[in-house]
């Protein structure tokens, strides 16, 4: 194995090492440990996917399921740590920083320009459960709307408002917390079923979730991306596009030669397992980008 073929693990457990040595300074080493510990991951997993492509899906799934039933059923349900959007602005009326704002510091501001929106590939739970179930694919290619996406995100702050002006604030009780953590993953959970149902696979992802709203206005500048490398292999086959999980018109992006500069784009790499001639793959080379975004 050349070192030049280490670059993007090296570079992975590089970026997150040093966003857990940030958390450290504003919270405590738990959270270097946590954010290294996901470096070294990283690094070991696409070290041995550089050997073994073959199994790229199947480690990434499994990744994510570990990494997100850890901070679902560990840090939410046992411990009580929200990391639902709503609970930034519970926190932000009692003046704390927990789980919902050092996710959208770290997964949604920081993660976006050097692995794009690849938490929703590595880490969301709720993401590897649709993933896994919500695949269902529409004839018709819903796109995100940005007034959909961003009114939704206003809803929830809205929401989140009235709620602790006029009911409760989950962020002063550990109880109440934990009932809100079980209500909003249920409630996600049926709103994604109903959306899929009707346009198609990982559909709140896709349209609605808040997270994705905003690491998506960042992507763009992801220092990795999906790029043709080998674009005259391509044989127009259409499996990258048939595989996305979130309709993104990845052959289109072959054709002109560009790196794969979209806001849904989640870095699964569904179409690089998908491209039988090795067109695409993961790569840093940024002269195929153009940062014209759609
Ligand atoms: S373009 Fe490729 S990497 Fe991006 S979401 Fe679609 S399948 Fe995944
Ligand atoms: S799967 Fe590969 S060969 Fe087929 S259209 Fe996509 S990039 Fe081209």
């Amino acid at each position: 194995m050349t070192i030049s073929k280490l670059k993007v693990p090296f570079i992975s457990f590089s970026s997150f090492t040093f966003i857990g040595l940030i958390v450290w300074w504003f919270r405590d080493i738990r959270y270097f440990a946590l954010f290294s510990g996901i470096g070294m991951t990283e690094f070991c997993v696409r070290s041995f996917l550089v050997k073994y492509p073959q199994y790229r899906q199947q480690v990434r799934l499994i990744v994510q399921a570990i990494v997100g039933g850890f901070l679902l059923f560990f840090l939410s349900l046992t411990i009580g740590v929200n990391f639902q959007f709503p609970q930034i602005i519970f926190d932000a009326t009692e003046g704390i920083v927990t789980g919902a704002l050092i996710q959208t510091l770290v997964a949604r501001l920081i993660v976006p320009f050097f692995l794009g929106n690849a938490f929703c590939s590595r880490a969301c739970w709720t993401g590897v459960f649709f993933e896994l179930t919500n695949t269902k694919k529409s004839k018709k290619v819903y796109e995100r709307n940005n007034y959909l996406a961003w009114g939704y995100l206003l809803l929830l702050v809205i929401t989140a408002i009235v709620v602790v002006n006029k009911m409760v604030n989950p962020a002063t009780d550990v109880a109440v917390r934990k009932a809100f953590i079980i209500g909003e993953n249920l409630y996600i959970i049926t709103v994604g079923f109903v959306l899929t149902f009707l346009v198609g696979s990982r559909a709140y992802c896709r349209l609605l979730c808040p997270f994705l709203t905003i690491s998506g206005l960042l992507s763009p500048w992801s220092y990795f991306k999906v790029r043709p490398t080998q674009q005259t292999n391509c044989s127009g086959c259409m499996k990258c596009n048939k595989t996305c999980p979130m309709y993104v018109d990845v052959h289109g992006f072959v054709k002109e030669n560009r790196a794969i500069n979209h806001r849904q784009c989640i870095l699964c790499e569904r179409c690089v397992s998908a491209c039988n001639n090795d067109v695409i793959k993961v790569d840093s080379n940024r002269s195929n980008t153009n940062y014209t975004m759609k």
